[in-house]
């Protein structure tokens, strides 16, 4: 009886949805989990709750122009698609890159929503972007762009209406700029309106190494659970962004030995365990290729194309981009040993990825549980712009460290409660459910 109605629900979220696969697949991800749920709890059926969850309260779509530096007129599309507001304001990142579309938009939204119930903080679900390019643009470019884009997104926002902050594509330069022109046109300093904000202006100490500290936390969290830790594993992270970076550097103070890393052209490969320093120069000052990380440490390897999931580990953080690591990955890194998967990006491993995890037993953390610690740092960021107080680094990052250690908790108790225990799948998609759906019966038909 359940099985037919996810299958019906599926169908109907197919015919409304065309030709949005991420989006799909988020959705039929989190469905295949909820069978025993609505088989204890009728009431979801009968209020058609998993319909109402799959809908976005509010999706906005805007035309975004500006100069480019030659003069020239470009014109890109915006979105913002307000997902659930169960549980807080919106909340969720802003992604600019050539490849977003609705489709991503919305999977990524959806996501957040499970996410961020996940991390017990007051947030709601939302995700936003633009098939913007930022590869090979001039900063007075991404200002002009920035500005354009919240010129239309302003009207959307509030500290207790919508609460973007980066993902892809955007970090501090660029909530710099949006936070600037939002309070151009606003005329209000209203700190609580994007997160990601730089130290001296309402960011949060934390806040920019959180997902990667968070992911590595989940990792810890996850072993420990199987009477094990990072200390002495072999850790292969995917991406070099603000992920991959602050996983690197939490997973080495574990006792981790990371020692490979990728970009969009290649990866690098250093035995001795990757130097974080020079990651930061090259990526975060320089915003340079990882290519050149072998010319300036010569015992490194670099290798063009293929896949970083070749380099034997016991433990993997995708940190990239979503359907990352295909079945053919996954078997390669069984095959290697692997222990545990930590994914710090949105939906890294593909459906066929983690049937094989699962089967095979290993520790698998899915992104929606073990990358909340970035948004839910951002939750304090909120907390600390609402109380216009300032935490030290010690403290906010004992919160992040305690945040991760209840979501694996709670995650791991919905697993055994409903009859597969370890399954970190089942577990977050039933805890971030139920909380979001139990909020919307609280306030009626909504
Ligand atoms: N983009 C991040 C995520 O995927 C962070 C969102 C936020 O801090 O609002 O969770």
């Amino acid at each position: 009886m359940t099985v037919s109605t996810i299958e019906a629900i599926y169908a109907e979220v197919l015919r409304r949805n065309p030709a949005e696969k991420e989006f799909h697949q988020a959705v039929r991800e989190v469905l295949e989990s909820l069978e025993p749920v609505l088989a204890r709890h009728p009431e979801y059926t009968e209020l058609k709750t998993v319909q109402r969850i799959c809908e976005p309260e509010r999706q906005i779509i805007f035309r975004v122009p500006w100069a480019d530096d030659r003069g020239e007129v470009q014109i890109n599309r915006g979105f913002r698609v307000e997902f659930n507001s169960a549980l807080g304001p919106y909340k969720g990142g802003l992604r600019f890159h050539p490849s977003v579309y609705l489709g991503i938009i919305k999977f990524l939204g959806f996501e957040q929503v499970f996410k961020n119930a996940l991390t017990g903080m007051p947030i709601g679900g939302g995700k936003g972007g633009s098939d913007f390019d930022p590869k090979g643009r001039s900063d007075a470019e991404i200002m002009r762009f920035c500005q354009s884009f919240m010129t239309e997104l302003y009207r959307h926002l509030g500290e207790y209406t919508d609460v973007p902050a980066g993902d892809i594509g955007v970090g501090g330069r660029e909530i710099g700029y949006l936070f600037g022109q939002y309070k151009r046109i606003t005329n209000r300093y209203e700190s609580g309106v994007l997160t990601g904000k730089g130290l001296g202006w309402g960011g949060a100490r934390v806040r920019t190494e959180a997902t990667g500290y968070g992911a590595a936390f989940f990792a810890e969290e996850m072993l420990a659970a199987r009477g094990s830790s990072l200390d002495g594993q072999t850790v292969v992270v995917s991406g070099s962004g603000n992920v991959a970076i602050y996983a690197i550097e939490k997973v080495t103070q574990l006792g981790g030995r990371a020692i490979a890393c990728s970009d969009s052209s290649g990866y690098v490969v250093d035995e001795r365990g990757l130097d974080l320093d020079l990651l930061k120069q090259i990526k975060e000052v320089e915003r340079g290729r990882l290519s050149e990380y072998t010319e300036r440490v010569r015992h490194a390897r670099h290798v063009t194309g293929g896949s970083v999931w070749d380099v034997p580990c016991t433990v993997a953080v995708p940190s990239a981009t979503q359907n990352e690591l295909d079945g053919e990955a996954a078997q390669t890194l069984l095959r290697n040993g692997l222990v545990a998967v930590s994914e710090g990006a949105n939906m890294p491993s593909t459906p066929e990825a983690v049937k094989l995890f699962l089967a095979a037993g290993i520790a698998y953390g899915p992104g929606k549980a073990a990358n909340a610690g970035g948004v839910a740092t951002s939750a304090l960021e909120m907390q600390q712009n609402a109380s216009r107080d300032r935490w030290t680094f010690e403290h906010t990052e004992a919160r992040l460290r305690d945040i991760m250690r209840d979501v694996h908790a709670s995650c791991a108790a919905a697993a055994e409660e409903y009859g597969d225990p370890g399954n970190l799948v089942l577990g977050a998609n039933i805890t971030g459910f139920v909380r979001v759906a139990d909020a919307m019966h609280a306030h009626g038909l909504v």
